[in-house]
C-alpha cells in the first residue's frame, strides 16, 4: 500500500497559506516558500507530498550545499529556526493546517526532514483528512 501523505502548509506569523496553485509538482499545487541563496533572492517551491524532493527554483540558482534562508513570501518574515540539523545548518519549522509542524534543513541537498505533533490528535486529523480529500 503505498500512502501518500500531503501536507499543507502555513506560515507561523501571518497565518496565510503557503501553498501556490500555479506551480505543480508531483501533481499538486505546491509549497511556496521565499528564498536567500548566495546573492539572490527569489522562491523555492517544494512538494507538499512527504517524502518527496522534488523542487524547483524561481530567481535563485539550484547551489548544492548552500544554506538558504527561507521566509514567507506574504510577509517576508523568516521562518523560526528549531533546530541544527546534523549537517550544522539550521532546520526551520513551518506551521502545518492541521497543526504541529514540519522541520525542514535549510541547506540545499540536504534531505534531512520531519513531521513533529504537538498532540496525538494533530497527526490524527492529518491522516483523517488524507482519506477525505486523498482521491480528489
Ligand atoms: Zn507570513
Ligand atoms: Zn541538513
Amino acid at each position: 500500500m503505498t500512502h501518500r501523505i500531503k501536507i499543507s502548509v502555513k506560515c507561523p506569523h501571518c497565518k496565510k497559506s503557503l501553498m501556490d496553485k500555479n506551480v505543480i509538482i508531483d501533481d499538486l499545487p505546491s509549497i511556496k516558500l521565499e528564498a536567500k541563496l548566495g546573492e539572490k533572492v527569489g522562491a523555492i517551491y517544494l512538494s507538499q507530498e512527504y517524502g518527496s524532493y522534488h523542487k524547483k527554483f524561481e530567481g535563485v540558482d539550484d547551489i548544492i550545499g548552500a544554506v538558504v534562508v527561507f521566509s514567507c513570501p506574504h510577509c517576508h518574515e523568516p521562518f523560526p529556526i528549531t533546530q541544527i540539523c546534523e549537517c550544522k545548518a539550521p532546520m526551520i519549522g513551518i506551521q502545518l493546517e492541521v497543526g504541529g509542524m514540519i522541520k525542514v534543513c535549510s541547506r540545499n541537498g540536504c534531505k534531512r526532514h520531519a513531521l513533529e505533533f504537538e498532540d496525538i490528535n494533530d497527526a490524527f486529523m492529518l491522516l483523517m483528512r488524507q482519506d477525505k480529500t486523498g482521491l480528489g
